[in-house]
């Protein structure tokens, strides 16, 4: 079977690999879909991604759909020929964070296809992989696979609209309109947003942003486009450039809130912070995402409009053509990478 596999800064490849065999408690699952992700992205041109390294060959991928084929000792699930999407976190359960009921900033989780931890936890972007069984979700009756792919990101861009607080009837502003930007858009709305604002550079990214509903679209680069608002209620910095969290602290209300989303550059990032002081604003982190992975596929398969983010479906032999159109923003949203699963098991396709 075929799978992806980053071995350093540029050095992706597509590797001929050993089916797994479930462990303990673990089931296999024929991945069909797996999105690529800004994290895949960053490590494949950079080497990691915010202050997460490489350190060894990993396989990525983190957004995957497919069916469960098998279970191995002590597991048990959705049954077998199931379409499901795959949760990609498995917290600790057990440390301050995950007592708390904030099990998406555990201390000690496994997320598929990072390195935050070493050794790596390997990835999902094979034809077939060995996961906790806990982690699987059927996919909803009528849930095109393709649109189920994009319940990760969705789970993130949801995460990052409950840590926002109360939207229903406010203007929100989100800065950078990649498919996670996107994704908050439609998020936002979901949760009943009176308005939303998105800003980006590029004029096809906020192309997409209008897809996914959108009030107004501004170019970041134009002082003078009539889009400017004079202020906002809420703002999600989804861009992960400085100058995005910028536009964020000077364009909210006194008393509001900002929630940065987007991953920033490695190291310090330079911010306005009298702003937060003087205004009195609420500077919030969003990371990853826990229960809103089901509340994310319930989402998809109420609203087709997702199906305008998904630009391309990529077999995997050509993942590196993939990775090239997801980092060019001005080509793309969301791509897929296609492991070529049982298309029979695949409703809707
Ligand atoms: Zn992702
Ligand atoms: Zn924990």
């Amino acid at each position: 079977m075929l799978g992806c596999v980053i071995h350093g800064q540029g050095d992706l490849r597509v590797e001929e690999l050993p089916v797994p065999e479930p462990g303990p408690g673990q089931a296999l699952v024929a991945v069909r879909y797996g999105g690529v992700c800004g994290s895949d992205l960053h490590y494949w041109r950079h080497g990691g991604v915010g202050d997460f390294r490489l350190r060894e060959p990993m396989l990525l991928g983190h957004e995957v759909v497919g069916t469960v084929v098998a279970y191995g000792p002590d597991a048990s699930g959705p049954s077998l020929g199931t379409a499901v999407a795959v949760h990609p976190a498995t917290p600790c359960d057990v440390c301050p964070e995950c007592a708390d009921g904030r099990r998406n900033i555990c201390r000690d989780t496994r997320y598929l296809g990072s390195a935050a931890r070493f050794p790596h936890v390997q990835g999902g972007f094979a034809a077939q992989v060995a996961v906790p069984a806990g982690q699987l979700r059927p996919v909803p009756d009528g849930l095109d696979l393709r649109r189920a792919a994009l319940a990760e990101p969705l789970s993130v861009a949801l995460h990052a609209v409950r840590r926002a607080g109360a939207v229903a009837g406010r203007h929100v502003l989100v800065t950078g309109a990649g498919p996670i930007g996107c994704l908050v858009v439609a998020a936002a709305k979901a949760a009943g947003a009176g308005w939303v604002t998105v800003t980006d550079l590029l004029p096809e990214a906020l192309g997409y942003a209008r897809i996914a509903g959108a009030d107004t679209v501004v170019r970041a680069d134009d002082p003078e486009d009539a889009g400017w608002p004079a202020e906002v209620d809420v703002a999600i910095e989804a861009s992960g450039v400085a100058a995005g969290l910028d536009t964020c602290l000077r364009l909210v209300r006194r008393g509001g809130v900002v929630v940065q989303l987007g991953m920033l550059p490695p190291g310090r990032s330079q911010f306005a912070g009298n702003l937060v002081v003087s205004r009195e604003i609420e500077l919030r982190g969003a990371f990853r995402f826990d229960a809103e992975f089901d509340a994310a596929l319930e989402l998809l398969a109420a609203e087709p409009s997702f199906d305008g983010l998904v630009s391309a479906v990529v077999p995997v032999g050509e993942a590196e053509s993939a990775f090239a159109l997801a980092a060019d923003r001005g080509r793309s949203c969301k791509v897929l990478l296609d492991f070529g699963g049982p298309a029979s098991m695949v409703p809707g396709v």
